[in-house]
């Protein structure tokens, strides 16, 4: 008997190598009859269920076990699909449609009553994107229905960013996955919030902080995007309050130079140094490469699976090398700093 061939309890829709259009019209068909289907999107994989549903949506916090006041992203496909869901559409919106849409960017608006109450969290707010994979863009199209869809892994772990990681955390608690490719972003998408006095930044992803800059001159940056929200105190997105993204190993952030990094690191027993290419010369402990350290796209593309095979590594704790905070590096240390439970360590 061979002991590495897991049984799979899930229903696969391989868009790769299967009949691209057969898979579509699939999810399409589960999706209309309220059942909740794991998808690509450019930024990870989604756990998608019908946002006009609460019995989906019931299903989806369900099979995540994701707390019921942390609310969804619906996406959509089209502008109409927008008005369709959003109250108002104030022209800060509507430029950020115009310039990051479709891509990883999402805007919370106010809602229409149209929306089951249970993809909101209890707020009067919903979160909105228009993903540029193809895939969930036909099936959005297709279903006619707008997806409420968190990344489709069991709350608190790291997202992931392949149809393996979705099977290894939910096979047998949803009806089918979507098989495509690796997510090319690999960190879920920018939020920020459009119907207050103030636009702001809620969490950071690959439209970045500079490039929102250029069409919300005023943006504020949620100060819980780096720090930990006190105990008990009301936060703007209630995702943030969570521990997030992180392995089963106990997990620190590590700011300073590669030397330092290295020598630090070399003096832990039983660790791991998850760090940059430019470090491993400086490192004799056990190590794993998550990218170069100027290279923030790649370093985002790579992290979620990096913290996942970390817990295979037979280690008691993973030291982490924390990228810059600009550009994209922002998303990547924002997701860091929830792994590690916001323990950083300064050398
Ligand atoms: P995930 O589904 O894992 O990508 O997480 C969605 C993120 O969007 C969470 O951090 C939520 O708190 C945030 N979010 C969704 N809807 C809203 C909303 N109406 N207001 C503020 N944040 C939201
Ligand atoms: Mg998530």
């Amino acid at each position: 008997m061979n002991n590495t061939v897991k049984e799979i309890n899930t229903k696969r829709l391989d868009i790769i190598s299967g009949d691209y259009e057969k898979c579509i019209e699939e999810a399409s068909r589960i999706l209309k009859n309220q059942g909740i289907v794991a998808v690509p999107t450019e930024t990870v994989y989604g756990l998608a269920a019908s946002a006009f549903s609460d019995y989906a949506i019931k299903k989806v916090f369900e099979a995540k076990g994701r707390p019921q006041d942390n609310p969804l992203i619906v996406h959509i496909s089209n502008m109409d699909m927008l008005e369709s869901i959003a109250k108002s559409i104030p022209e800060s919106a509507r430029k950020c449609a115009e310039k990051f849409w479709p891509g990883p960017f999402t805007m919370v608006l106010e809602r229409k009553p149209v929306i089951a109450q249970s993809v909101c969290g209890g707020l009067d707010t919903v979160a909105v994107r228009m993903p540029s994979e193809k895939s969930i863009r036909d099936i959005i199209d297709c279903s006619g229905l707008p997806l409420a869809a968190p990344s489709a892994n069991i709350s608190g772990a790291p997202s992931p960013t392949t149809f393996s990681h979705v099977l290894a955390d939910l096979d047998g608690k949803i009806d089918a996955v979507v098989c495509g490719n690796t997510c090319e972003v690999g960190v879920e998408s920018t939020v920020v919030a459009l119907f207050g006095e103030k636009p702001r930044l809620l969490r950071p992803g690959a439209v970045t902080l500079e490039q929102l800059k250029e069409v919300l001159p005023d943006i504020e940056v949620d100060k819980a995007i780096l720090s930990q929200p006190e105990a008990g105190k009301k936060v703007a997105s209630p995702g943030m309050k969570y521990k997030h993204y992180a392995p089963k190993t106990d997990s620190f952030l590590v700011e300073g130079s590669s030397k330092a990094f290295g020598d630090f690191v070399n003096k832990k027993e039983n660790c791991l140094a998850l760090c940059f290419k430019e470090d491993e010369e400086f490192i004799t402990a056990k190590k794993m490469i998550y990218g170069t350290k100027n290279d923030e796209s790649t370093l985002a593309k790579n992290v979620f699976g990096a913290l996942r095979d970390v817990d295979g590594m037979g280690v008691s704790a993973v030291y982490i090398h924390a990228p810059s905070k600009s550009g994209v590096g922002l998303a990547v240390y924002n997701r860091l700093i929830r792994a590690a439970a916001f323990r950083v360590i300064e050398l």
